[in-house]
């Protein structure tokens, strides 16, 4: 475990984590990136003095104030960013938010790296091409978001022919309980505010459609090469499970604890090693675990995965560049909160279904869906 760590996406939920979670390891962070040249990222860079630094964007003049601020070398460009994710030997964190996750997870795969995977986009939009850099190379994949990890823990100890299906938990998000009326007039604030986990803004928007739920389903078959017809979701509000196995014999496994994403990440750090944990204690008594159907009808995001899964191709690449452009416009006031769904469906529809063959096409794939989805938008307000 005393791989060096690159993280890519430092100044987000999963990076600012992850980095508190290898100073307390005492891990070396040999590299940090983020997409803007921002006084956070400034603050990290003098954190970790030792970490080379990358930024994908950021005008002339912020670049120059930039490096004022942390008085040493910045490597510029979104190329610079992928190119971390070569450094030999490391464990790379790719906390990267979105589609453009992808290429930083096939580099750090092919360059034969652990890659501790946050950006549920890579495998969603690039499953196919992920796992073919992970097939060609010695590199290893252990997923960071909660669900997954929790599946991979599981899985580690269980036969595949054992297994009957897998059990997503969703928290269900802010609206819970709402009908499909009822969600017409809610706010970005509204939807900002999630009840048990704090992530970054478009993951949240995403929880309280359930997109997030659906984008994890599609992540969870490429992960454990599962059929989609034997993975599951429930809603579990209390978010202390964070994902079950059914097994054959009609056991449940489940991975239990606290809502703290310094958990999975560690593990993915330390992995097959397990270390005190940096989370406050957690009591299982007192508490109740309830689990309900998920409501399909209010929430028509989570179909709509499972059909973009089941339809394979490019068409996970679809819905998600689709979701992530409605709900920029979201939180933009340029469209209800069910017109989300309503875009990703038309542009489902709209872009016919191909197989991806390599990074270029899913960012061609990526590109096109934005577009479509773009003047969905425009043409909706
Ligand atoms: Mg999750």
């Amino acid at each position: 475990m005393n791989r060096p760590v690159v993280v890519l996406g430092a100044t987000g939920s999963i990076g600012r984590q992850t980095l508190d979670v290898a100073a307390a390891l005492g891990l070396t962070v040999a590299a940090l990136a983020a997409r803007r040249p921002r006084p956070e990222l400034a603050e990290l860079a003098a954190r970790f003095p030792e970490a080379v630094l990358a930024v994908a964007g950021g005008s002339g003049e912020e670049r120059r104030r930039f490096e004022r601020a942390v008085g040493r070398e910045v490597r510029w460009g979104s190329d610079e960013v992928v190119a971390l994710a070569a450094l030999r030997g490391a464990t790379v964190v790719n906390g990267v938010v979105g589609a453009a996750g992808l290429a930083a997870s096939v580099v750090a795969l092919e360059a034969g790296n652990r890659l501790a995977l946050a950006n549920k986009e890579s495998l969603v939009a690039g499953g196919p091409v992920v796992l073919e850099a992970l097939r060609s190379s010695g590199g290893e994949l252990i997923p960071v978001d909660s669900e997954h990890s929790a599946l991979f823990q599981l899985l580690g100890g269980v036969e595949r022919a054992e297994v009957a299906r897998l059990v997503l938990t969703a928290s269900g998000g802010p609206f819970r309980g709402r009908t499909a009326a009822e969600l017409a007039e809610v706010t970005p604030a509204e939807a900002l505010a999630h009840p048990t986990w704090k992530m970054g803004e478009r993951i949240t928007i995403a929880s309280a459609t359930l997109a997030n739920k659906g984008l994890e389903v599609i992540e969870a078959h490429f992960l454990f090469d599962m059929p989609y017809d034997r993975i599951d979701v429930v809603v579990h509000p209390q978010s202390v499970v964070h994902s079950l196995v059914e097994l054959v014999d009609g056991a449940y496994l489940a991975h239990v604890g606290a809502a703290d994403m310094r958990i999975p990440i560690q593990y993915a750090l330390t992995y097959p090693q397990r270390l005190p944990t940096p989370a406050a204690p957690f009591d299982l008594v007192g508490r109740s675990f309830t689990f309900e159907e998920p409501d399909r009808e209010a929430f028509p995001m989570l179909d709509l995965a499972y059909a973009a899964g089941r339809a394979g191709g490019s068409a996970p690449a679809v819905f998600n560049a689709a979701d992530e452009v409605a709900v920029q416009a979201f939180l933009e006031r340029r469209l209800g909160f069910q017109g989300i769904p309503a875009v990703v469906e038309a542009t489902l529809e709209s872009i016919p279904v191909r197989s991806l063959d390599g990074v270029e096409d899913v960012v061609e794939v990526d590109r096109r869906a934005r577009e479509q989805a773009a003047a969905l938008v425009a043409g909706a307000c």
